[in-house]
């Protein structure tokens, strides 16, 4: 880390120890976090860090974005969707034309907007050829009919970037993003805000198209069928992204399970001065040491655009299995404590299984790196 990352980390911390923290518990309940948060973060920089300034934002590396994740992360939470809302913007700067980007980027930097991605259907996920949400041309607009489920921010989205299919029978090249204003939309509606075992503060949901009208305007880019490609492009940083998420939780969860073990007592000693406590820890330790020099190299390799899909796919199933494993032996040094909703080591708990979930599935992820190798 640089000075400049630092002084940005010590930034976000003050923000997630500030703001945060004290509205943890009732933002917990809400099942969503507010859009006042999402503004103050907009301010500090945080939404727009790594949108070129000509677009509202700071013009910064993505070591910014990183520097941002690991923070929320290492304050034990990951219920924000921040990664989702950033992820929805790298499209549009990407692939968006010069008109699409002074459109969105400004208001997705500030929080004015909120961003989702919406892809995964009831029907399909791993499989995103398979998706049946329509956009067929009319005249000079799409209009959209289909459904999407467990929708990160899909409560709260101002902005979709919506995969469907241009080409209802071609498979890859029949998808292409859209970027939707949900605002005043009719025929858009959101249904339930989903009950699950983690991420409890996002409003995670279902969505509904019917006959839904956009503008051809909100087809991103300015070519159909290119949404396979699009998302092949960025699939490589999304997937990083959730690398240095499992590492931030996992630094997280050390920190926590230290300070407890340091208090807790049995057989008339520390917990921490039973061998095996010392040696779970180092293990922890180490794989946190592991994880951070080999997302660093990724990262580094991703600014040069050198980073592979099948090395991303590594940083997101090794980082999120490493992740699971690490808060599972600080829960269980933790004894019933750790099972407690009290406790933050539950909630790291629960809200880390997700991650092998999410993103692409980790065999998927594995498949990917498997046919990487599969060649002559
Ligand atoms: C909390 C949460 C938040 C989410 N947020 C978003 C979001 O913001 N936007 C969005 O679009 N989606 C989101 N998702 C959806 C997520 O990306 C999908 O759940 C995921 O891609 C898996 O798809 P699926 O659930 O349909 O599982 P399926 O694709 O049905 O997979 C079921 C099982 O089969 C395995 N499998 C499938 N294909 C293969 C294969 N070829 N080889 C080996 N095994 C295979 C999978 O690994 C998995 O174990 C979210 C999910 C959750 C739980």
């Amino acid at each position: 880390m640089t000075e400049d990352h630092r002084a940005f980390a010590d930034s976000v911390a003050r923000f997630f120890a500030e703001e945060f923290e004290p509205n943890r518990e009732q933002w917990t309940e809400d099942g969503m976090i507010p859009r006042s948060f999402w503004e103050q973060a907009g301010e500090l920089g945080v939404l727009g860090a790594t949108i070129p300034e000509e677009y509202g934002g700071l013009g910064l590396s993505r070591h910014f974005d990183t520097v941002s994740y690991l923070e929320q992360t290492k304050a034990g939470d990951s219920g924000w969707g921040l990664s989702v809302h950033n992820i929805a913007t790298h499209y549009i700067l990407a692939f968006g034309t010069e008109d699409q980007k002074h459109r969105w980027l400004p208001k997705l930097a500030t929080g004015e907007h909120i961003a989702a991605i919406a892809m995964t259907e009831p029907g399909t996920g791993s499989d995103l050829q398979a998706v049946k949400t329509t956009a067929i041309k009319d005249g000079n607009e799409y209009v959209i009919n289909g459904s999407k489920t467990f929708i990160t921010n899909g409560a709260s989205a101002d902005i979709l970037v919506l995969v469907a299919k241009t080409d209802a029978k071609a498979k890859s090249k029949g998808v292409s993003l859209l970027i939707v204003e949900t605002a005043d939309l009719d025929g858009y509606s959101v249904g339930r805000k989903l009950k699950k075992m983690g991420m409890k503060r996002n409003d995670t949901a279902e969505l509904a198209f019917d006959d839904v009208r956009v503008p051809q305007t909100a087809l991103l880019g300015s070519e159909e069928g290119q949404g396979f490609y699009q998302l092949m492009k960025q699939l490589p940083w999304e997937r990083l992204l959730l690398g240095y998420m499992a590492l931030g939780a996992s630094q997280c969860a050390l920190k926590v399970t230290l300070e407890y073990v340091r208090e807790r007592k049995a057989f008339g000693k520390r917990v921490m001065d039973f061998q095996n406590t010392r040696f779970k820890l180092a293990e922890a330790a180490t794989k946190i040491e592991l994880l951070s020099a080999f997302l660093d190299t990724c990262l580094d390799e991703l600014e040069e655009g050198k980073l592979t899909p099948e090395k991303a796919a590594m940083a997101k199933w090794w980082g999120s299995q490493t992740q699971c494993e690490i808060v599972d032996e600080c829960l269980q040094l933790h004894g019933g404590y750790g099972y407690m909703s009290e406790y933050l080591i539950s909630e790291l708990y629960a809200d880390a299984r997700v991650q092998k979930i999410y993103g692409g599935t980790n065999e998927i992820m594995k498949e990917l790196i498997a046919r990487s190798l599969d060649i002559d």
